[in-house]
């Protein structure tokens, strides 16, 4: 006897599945995580959850959320959860890897976005079913749930309690595609009883493709067997739709109880061959698998099947063989809004190189998950997200944020997409620069690193060198000094100037010392538009000299002269400032064509001649003290500041040297020129009151 066997090409894990099955492994392979949770049961497969709490993925429900801490992780389902349980676990503070199925995501952004414009949502599908529970969870408004069309009537006294009512129906995605069919059509054709009407097709093309297989191997083969567990809904309905076709001759089985299944397989078989006509013909055999079937479940029941086969034939010749059959033709009936809702995004396919929107979903150690609107995961390096050195980039990663990124790797078979931010941060980084680099802009920046020969800033994600030469460093070859001062840049923010870029040789160069030079070019343009005599202005000492001290007063530095640094006598400018202080001055003096500008450090209302005119006046004898000798006379102070002359015709007896302290008359104050003059002769010889003095003119 002749005996074929035909699997069908879409038995078996699901990308949903498969997804959130690595998901799970893959927090697995990290090390600085606390414990790793699945919020149930991660699939309908008792043997995948026993093998990964093995492994230390441990299933928990609701009221296990008070033992989490935020060390832990949390991995959602394929299936999803309600809005509230994600903001629970933040609250928590848990690390969430998000493995809802990107099917079962755009109906919760189906149902979000509908009942927030106040549609009452009605869904079709089983009210126990976690994909029903995260689907209503979703709502913002009225859901409602029914278990299929007849229920639908019944409840609603056939239409009449939604008359008037803005109506999106969807449905769990495992539905079953027919019944789905009878009922929109029916729906449809009670529109005009609704104010608006929404009906969205969200059957997965995964349920698509293994139902439509079911159907196809159940027309043709003797015996159907679909592998997988009774309490998955989409293996329920592939075994209803064999069953339906072949009554009697579909088996369901979740590969455990095997030896059970082989006894009435082989009963069956055995039936089969006392058929009259079954000689010379080839009996049939279809196998087809729920989404959550691992594949090596299935081929233990192949292999099962056969045995029986091999039992009941024994003693006759057997001829064995095996096909995998494309059953699962694409399904075309997909309603076309429903196409347009997913954004054709679950057919939609993306290559190396494309630039695409994902929305953050979760992360673990080294990779952040994304929903990038395709049936694949994406995969981004952690790593791209550290917006500053040192920094950890799980800071800067916001579940549920958007964030732009450039496909690197495209794994069909496998249901995967890498892609990177850095790459995606450098393309627009590039066209930011570009811009800067033709409008002459100026850019802020962070230095990044300090390597050979300059300096390195990263500035959207593009990494621009500055040439030592440009780090606005004095620099010499081997200055320790110079070295130590391009170390300090290091994590400091700075304003940069792009000088060269080539986005093809992926080289980017930038000069600190440029930007500098037109910061200070536009400053100096404004100071000298409002600058005058009088104006005061905080500055920076820059540098001193033996005559003064120079002041950076934005794009001008300006000259404070050793007579303006103090009221007091000042031999040099360290005796009042040092580089870097910063100083209040006045401006004395301007002189725009030769860019120079005199200012004063003096406190104007500490002048000590008006504190000298206040006291003293003509007449007064005065303690004195000689500070310098001249050869037209004597050179004394009255007070700190103000010092008056005595002509050498004015001394009395023997002549001065400087220290020597005397008492002098105030003979004249020339308030106009600050000038005092004393005399020690006019306290020794009586004033004859007719006789005026007579002072010698000063020679200087
Ligand atoms: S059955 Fe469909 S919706 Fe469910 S996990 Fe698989 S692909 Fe996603």
């Amino acid at each position: 006897m002749k005996y074929k066997i035909i699997v069908d090409k879409y038995a078996g894990f699901c990308f949903g599945v498969s997804r959130a099955i690595a998901l799970a492994e893959s927090c697995l392979s990290e090390t600085n995580h606390g414990s790793i949770y699945t919020y149930g049961n991660i699939i309908h497969n008792a043997r995948v959850v026993n093998s990964l709490r093995e492994k230390g993925v441990i299933s928990i429900e609701h009221e296990d959320f008070t033992k989490l801490t935020s060390s832990d992780t949390v991995v959602i389902r394929s299936h999803g959860v309600p809005a509230e349980i994600f903001r629970e676990l933040s609250e928590i503070g848990v690390n969430i890897v998000d493995g809802t199925c990107p099917f079962v995501k755009k109906i919760h952004n189906i149902v979000s976005e509908y009942s927030s414009l106040g549609y009452e949502i009605i869904i079709f599908g089983d009210k126990r079913h976690a994909e029903i529970i995260g689907i209503v969870g979703n709502c913002q408004n009225t859901s409602h749930i029914y278990a299929d069309f007849n229920e639908f009537l019944d409840k609603t006294d056939n239409f009449k309690y939604f008359f008037q009512k803005k109506l999106a129906f969807i449905s769990q995605t495992t539905y079953n595609i027919i019944d789905w069919e009878e009922t929109t059509s029916k729906i449809n054709a009670h529109s005009s009883d609704f104010t608006d009407l929404k009906v969205f097709n969200t059957i997965c093309d995964a349920t698509k493709n293994r139902q439509n297989g079911a159907k196809k191997l159940s027309e043709i083969c003797d015996i159907t067997v679909v592998v997988g567990d009774n309490s998955s809904s989409n293996t329920r309905k592939l075994y209803d739709i064999c069953a339906g076709n072949s009554p009697g001759s579909a088996y369901i089985t979740d590969g455990f109880d095997l030896t059970n299944f082989r006894r009435r397989a082989s009963e069956l078989i055995s039936v089969l061959s006392r058929q009259p006509d079954t000689p010379g013909k080839t009996l049939t055999v279809g196998i087809t698998a729920g989404a959550s079937a691992p594949r090596e479940v299935i081929e233990e029941v192949i292999k099962a099947m056969d045995d029986s086969i091999k039992d009941v034939m024994q003693g006759t010749e057997v001829q064995k063989t095996e096909e995998v059959q494309d059953t699962g033709a694409a399904d075309n009936t997909a309603d076309e809004s429903f196409e347009s809702m997913l954004n054709a995004s679950l057919n939609r396919r993306v290559h190396k190189g494309n630039r695409v929107e994902g929305i953050i979903t979760g992360f673990h150690n080294n990779e952040v998950t994304v929903d990038i609107g395709t049936k694949q995961t994406g995969f981004v390096p952690l790593e791209d997200f550290a917006e500053i050195p040192d920094e950890d980039p799980k800071n800067s990663v916001k579940i549920g944020s958007s964030v732009e990124l450039i496909v690197t790797q495209v794994n069909d078979a496998e249901g995967w997409v890498t892609l990177s931010k850095s790459k995606a941060d450098a393309r627009s980084g590039y066209e930011r620069l570009e811009k800067a680099l033709n409008n002459d802009e100026i850019l802020d920046a962070v230095i990044t690193g300090v390597v050979k020969g300059g300096v390195v800033a990263t500035i959207k994600g593009v990494r621009v060198f500055i040439p030592a030469s440009h780090s606005g460093i004095r620099t010499a070859k081997g200055d320790e000094n110079a070295e130590n001062a391009l170390n300090a840049l290091f994590k400091q923010n700075v304003r940069i100037k792009i000088i060269e870029l080539d986005e093809k040789r992926n080289k980017a160069v930038g000069s600190i010392r440029e930007a500098m030079n037109a910061e200070r070019g536009a400053a100096k343009d404004k100071f000298w538009e409002s600058a005058e005599v009088g104006k005061t202005y905080t500055g920076v000492v820059r540098s001193t000299t033996a005559y003064g001290a120079f002041v950076d007063l934005g794009g001008v530095d300006g000259m404070i002269h050793l007579s303006e640094l103090s009221w007091d006598k000042v031999t040099h400018p360290s005796q009042v400032v040092k580089v870097g202080d910063s100083v209040d001055v006045t401006i004395k003096a301007l002189d725009r064509e030769k860019n120079r500008v005199s200012l004063s450090y003096k406190d104007p209302n500490g002048d000590p001649f008006t504190n000298f005119t206040a006291n003293y006046e003509v007449g007064m004898d005065v303690p004195v003290k000689v500070v310098s000798i001249a050869s037209f006379g004597a050179f004394a102070e009255i007070i700190p500041g103000v010092d008056g002359l005595i002509h050498v015709s004015q001394f009395s007896g023997n002549a001065l040297k400087k220290d020597d302290e005397v008492t002098a008359r105030i003979t004249e104050i020339d308030a106009d020129r600050k000038r005092i003059s004393l005399s020690l002769r006019a306290i020794d010889v009586p004033v004859d009151e007719n006789v005026p003095y007579v002072i010698p003119e000063e020679t200087e």
